[in-house]
């Protein structure tokens, strides 16, 4: 589903991401834990060309993903849908207008019909009585549900989410993770920077530790809680749980 190939990025003199190779298949979930400074966001932020990688490929579903095509971009725009940490609903939108904007604007749905999706999406992370609110009178939990179900109005074959959970009060930590979890059960694949590591364990199929702009380990979250290989992995483990 998501090959990536050699990825490299630099910022100036600063080399954020080295020789990253990932292979993502359908319908896996892959976590990915790592210092702060790792690389974990640039690696997302590059996968759906919100940074522009320096060397190295990216697939998807069989298409390079290429700045320069720019119909390619739109349909990669399309197909990846990303949630992060700190919601970025547009708040002068109500719920259902963060909800209906891109399928209606981007992907020409009839306004009708993104309406419906819309109804449904919020059913599905249980917020059909905020319909009319505005972000600003949602709490965390409440904003992020409504952050996925706008990024799944796009209908995208896969999902980011960078940390979707830690701006968030620890009660409501849950409410979201669930969501993530149905939609995992589902079927969607989906790529999780996060350190919550009982989500890793029970929903992920794979987790990757990432230091200093590198992947040092793949494998198992099972595995790697048991036994990381690595000495690094040993050290982040014993540090975040
Ligand atoms: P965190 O856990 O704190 O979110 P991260 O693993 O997501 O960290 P990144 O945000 O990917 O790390 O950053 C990796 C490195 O790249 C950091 O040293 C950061 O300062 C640098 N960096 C990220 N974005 C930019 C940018 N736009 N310009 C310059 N440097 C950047
Ligand atoms: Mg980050």
């Amino acid at each position: 589903m998501i090959k990536i190939k050699n990825l490299n990025k630099h910022f100036g003199s600063l080399h954020v991401l080295r020789d990253i190779d990932l292979n993502v298949g359908k319908s896996d979930v892959v976590v990915i834990i790592g210092a702060s400074g790792s690389g974990k966001s640039t690696l997302l932020r590059c996968i759906n060309l919100l940074e522009e990688p320096s060397s190295g490929e990216i697939w998807i579903e069989g298409n390079i993903v290429d700045r320069r095509k720019k119909n390619r971009l739109n349909i990669l725009r399309r197909d990846v849908g990303m949630v992060f940490q700190h919601f970025n609903l547009f708040p002068h939108f109500t719920v259902l207008g963060n909800i209906t904007e891109a399928p209606v604007q981007v992907r020409q749905v009839d306004k009708q019909q993104a309406y419906e999706s819309a109804m449904a999406l919020l059913e599905k992370v249980g917020l059909t009585d905020k319909a009319h609110a505005y972000p600003s009178q949602l709490s965390g939990g409440q904003k992020q549900r409504v952050a996925i179900a706008r990024a799944l109005a796009m209908k995208p074959k896969v999902m980011l989410f960078d940390e979707p959970t830690s701006a968030l009060d620890p009660e409501l930590v849950g409410e979201v993770l669930a969501v993530m979890k149905q939609l995992a059960a589902e079927g969607m694949t989906m790529i999780v920077v996060s350190h919550e590591m009982a989500f890793a364990r029970e929903v992920g199929d794979w987790l990757v530790y990432m230091d200093e702009g590198k992947i040092v380990e793949v494998g198992r979250p099972e595995q790697i809680f048991e036994e990381p290989r690595h000495e690094r992995t040993k050290t982040f483990l014993s540090r975040v749980r």
